[in-house]
């Protein structure tokens, strides 16, 4: 009887009190609670790449962007996908000074089906899990992009097979040896042996997308070439300035190199920021539009002042420096800056040091200089729309395509897609028909600042404004059935829905 008791009891205690029976020994029921995954997580904003729409061959990438107010360095964050929740895909943590945590191809996506991928994100320490995922299209048949290059006397230039690039490599190879004699002359001008100076050739990527404005540098200088370029800038421009950059960190790879005086010297090198202008003339017309920004307020953080101001404004001080002092010097000056806790006490240290002067100084007497000088109508309307075609140029990428704007750009690193054979990021893809219409729009903007034709870059800009504002709106659908769906040279009654 008691036997029998203490057996009904056991049952019960199995029964009801989560215990199991383990081979002889009562354990602990350690039986998993199933991971809860929110689908809207709190203050974090993911991102895929490449860029929407997605394909079976894509390796994609992941962005998790954090925005809340606790301390995120260094938190480590999980990425799980599809049914394997016990073992992450990839791990990795939260850089403090972007709150971001980036999973650089992290799937390659080659071997799976098309369908809906959804992928888990786990940030233990904080408590927080979810989820999101995206549709993966069938492979396009017809796409087969893929990195080729070309040597030449100046250049080792990369471009994308399927790209307008590949259809004019013999003109870019034309343009990009001259932008580079050119560029090396300015720097050694009294040196015939200059070239060989350079360690070895200059490092040139194309890419077929708009990236930031177009182009950017890093120790290889990446430029957009399509014949739909909708930042508007040409190659030989653009070109010229990014090769300064990379001659630039060839020549001084060590010494500070403050962003005013790196991108002045860029622009006023390359005879013009996106297309050819007198540097001192265009500040000049700053002035005059009241536009012009003190130097001590963008001198620390030049790239969030006002863009074109910023870069128009440094390539005129670097043109007054060359008048003052001649090229020699202030390039010896620019290439021996001493170490300090900011630009403006860098730039500060060194005119004090070699001119007895400091930058406030520099700047009143640069400020007399402009004022010298009488910029017409047309320099001023151009001054004046290129300022505002660029800010909306960067609205729209805020709006459309974050990925372009070069606050929160994807252009990941694009010698390891080069080794490892990864193109997507940066290949062509396809627009919808809401990004068409806008840069068609920006693409007529900058035929017609080649034409002075500035009424017309006036109605463009009021037109795209008046598109970007009906889908700023939060959750309104970034379409073309919003904005009326204005196809140009299409009937507006036969295009509405
Ligand atoms: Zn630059």
């Amino acid at each position: 009887m008691l036997k029998k008791l203490f057996l009904i009891m056991m049952a019960f205690l199995i029964t009801f009190t989560g215990v199991n029976w383990v081979e002889g020994v009562f354990s602990p029921d350690i039986e998993q609670k199933p991971r809860q995954f929110q689908t809207d997580p709190n203050h974090f904003t993911i991102e895929f790449f490449p860029t929407a729409p997605h394909y079976v061959g894509d390796t994609l990438s992941v962005r998790v962007t954090y925005s809340g107010q606790d301390e995120i360095a260094n938190r480590e964050i999980s990425l799980f996908s599809g049914e394997e929740l016990e073992t992450p895909l990839a791990r990795t943590q939260f850089s403090g000074f972007t709150q971001q945590a980036v999973f650089y191809w992290v799937l390659d996506t080659t071997k799976m089906d098309p369908g809906f991928v959804t992928f888990f994100f786990e940030v233990s320490e904080m408590g927080e899990s979810w989820s999101k995922g995206l549709h993966l299209l069938p492979r396009p048949t017809h796409r087969q992009a893929e990195w080729a290059v070309v040597h030449t006397s100046c250049c080792t230039v990369h471009y994308l097979t399927e790209t307008d690039a590949e259809a004019d490599i013999k003109d870019i190879i034309t343009i990009l040896e001259d932008r580079t004699a050119v560029a090396i002359a300015q720097f050694f001008p009294d040196d015939d042996q200059a070239h060989l100076m350079l360690d070895e050739p200059l490092p040139i990527v194309l890419v077929p997308i708009v990236v930031g404005h177009g182009g950017f540098a890093s120790n290889e200088a990446v430029l957009t070439y399509s014949k739909r370029n909708w930042a508007g800038i040409g190659l030989d421009i653009l070109s010229h300035h990014e090769i300064v950059h990379v001659i630039d960190r060839q020549i001084n790879p060590v010494d500070p190199r403050p962003s005013l005086f790196v991108e002045g010297v860029a622009v006023y090198l390359a005879g013009g920021h996106y297309r050819e202008g007198d540097a001192l003339l265009r500040a000049a017309a700053l002035f005059d539009l009241g536009l012009y920004l003190p130097i001590d307020g963008i001198v620390n953080d030049f790239y969030a002042a006002q863009h074109e101001i910023g870069y128009m404004q440094a390539a005129a001080l670097v043109a007054y420096l060359v008048e003052i002092w001649g090229w020699d010097t202030f390039v010896n000056f620019y290439f021996n800056l001493p170490d300090g806790p900011s630009d403006l006490a860098i730039i500060n240290a060194a005119l004090e040091d070699e001119f007895n002067t400091d930058l406030a100084t520099l700047e009143a007497d640069f400020i007399t200089y402009l004022k010298t000088f009488t910029p017409d109508e047309e320099v001023k309307e151009d001054v004046r729309l290129t300022i505002e075609v660029y800010d909306t140029i960067r609205r729209y990428q805020t709006i459309a395509i974050p990925s372009a704007h070069f606050r929160t750009a994807w252009w990941p690193s694009i010698s390891h897609m080069r080794d490892r054979g990864i193109v997507g990021d940066y290949a062509w893809r396809e627009k919808a028909p809401f990004n068409i219409i806008i840069e068609n729009l920006f693409l007529e903007i900058h035929t017609e600042f080649d034409r002075g034709n500035y009424s017309l870059i006036e109605k463009n800009l009021v037109l795209i404004n008046s598109f970007l504002d009906a889908v700023e709106p939060e959750k309104t659908p970034l379409s073309h059935y919003v904005i009326g769906w204005p196809l140009p040279g299409v009937p507006r009654l036969l295009t509405q829905p």
